[in-house]
């Protein structure tokens, strides 16, 4: 999802032309799993040891899908809403860190980044079925909804109480990064750093293939899809993007995200892109949702905090596409082209 990836993927050559006996090649796997293509690219000498570790790979997303799915009424999360204890109540470890990595985020984006938005998300889902804005009173009840601050999270019990019965929680905008970045730690384990994981668009990256510096990732950009607006070398990192450009609502004209605005309840009208590079994928995923509810102006600030983050957010102005970079990276973290 608006990700061009141009790895290098031919069999590697031995000096006198014949393919080298313990080369490493490419393999490629894919399956839909969080409601996207789970893709993931790895080298190895041993074709069906890599596709073992690709088969554990997978299974860690599913496992991460029954903890954090929003549409799975069995799924961990789907069951702790509906308990909504006012004890607090043990939860998985991944449950705690991806809570906690929320909290962070929500403090930092002056709550920008919400997941208590759910009730809202949950109506312009349902916009983007009937054509059809939600009713001024509907908005009003689910806005009334959010304040992720009623959720306690106890990170190092692994404990969460709830502050009031009606919270939900939506973390759609960051479980898919930290889905990729579990799968990749899989393949690691497996013996296969040399890989990269996609969890639609939310791109973990291992060690470089091959003879190669880095991953090559192409940034579609806003206006032209055929267009790169940068291109990256990237190791060890998350590329994560976040845009209007797949998912959002026409209504009577004016163009609606899936990205809410927890301060107005709307989805957010304007045109924008926004990539992220970052050490995880799941602080890649959850800033880039961040930053397109801040914009430029107010992002600037959110991305400062966080040393070894790198982000173009693109707006459109006047109908032409207007890049902000702004980095405060740690020189030797990755490497970025
Ligand atoms: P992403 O594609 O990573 O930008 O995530 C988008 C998803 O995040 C949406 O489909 C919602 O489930 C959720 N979401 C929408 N608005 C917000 C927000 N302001 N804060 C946190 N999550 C949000
Ligand atoms: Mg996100």
């Amino acid at each position: 999802m608006g990700w061009v990836l141009g790895a290098c993927g031919q069999t590697p050559i031995s000096a006198d032309g014949e393919p080298a006996a313990h080369a490493e090649r490419r393999f490629e796997f894919e399956r839909v799993l969080m409601g996207v293509p789970f893709r993931i690219v790895a080298y190895g000498a041993d074709e069906e040891a890599v596709a073992r570790a690709a088969r554990a790979a997978f299974a860690r997303v599913k496992e991460l899908n029954l903890v954090f799915s929003d549409y799975d009424p069995d799924s961990e999360l789907r069951r702790l809403q509906a308990e909504a204890p006012r004890q607090p109540k043990k939860i998985s470890a991944d449950l705690a860190r991806v809570l906690l990595l929320s909290r962070r985020l929500w403090e930092q984006s002056g709550g920008a980044f919400d997941p208590s938005v759910a009730p809202l998300v949950a109506l312009w889902r349902n916009a983007r079925r009937s054509g059809a804005l939600p009713a001024p009173e509907q908005l009003a009840a689910a806005r009334a909804r959010r304040g992720f601050g009623d959720l306690l999270l106890d990170a190092e019990q692994e404990t969460v109480a709830f502050r009031r019965a009606d919270l939900a929680i939506d973390l759609g905008a960051i479980a898919k990064g930290y889905a990729a970045d579990e799968a990749l730690a899989v393949l690691r384990a497996h013996g296969f750093p040399r890989a990269l994981v996609d969890g639609g668009g939310d791109l973990s990256l291992g060690d470089p293939p091959p003879g190669e510096q880095g991953w090559r990732v192409a940034v579609e950009a806003l206006d032209d899809p055929e267009r790169a607006a940068a291109e990256l070398l990237l190791a060890n990192a998350a590329v994560a993007t976040s845009g209007d450009a797949w998912q959002h609502v026409e209504i009577d004209g004016v163009r609606y995200a899936h990205i809410v605005d927890p301060e107005t309840g709307l989805g957010l009208r304007e045109r924008f892109s926004v990539t992220v590079v970052a050490p995880t994928g799941a602080l890649a995923d959850g800033l880039a949702t961040a930053l397109c509810v801040l914009g430029p102006a107010r992002g600037r600030s959110l991305v400062a905090q966080h040393p070894g983050v790198e982000a173009w957010i693109t707006t459109l102005e006047n109908g032409a596409p207007r890049t902000l970079h702004c980095t405060d990276k740690v020189p030797g973290t990755f490497s970025v082209q």
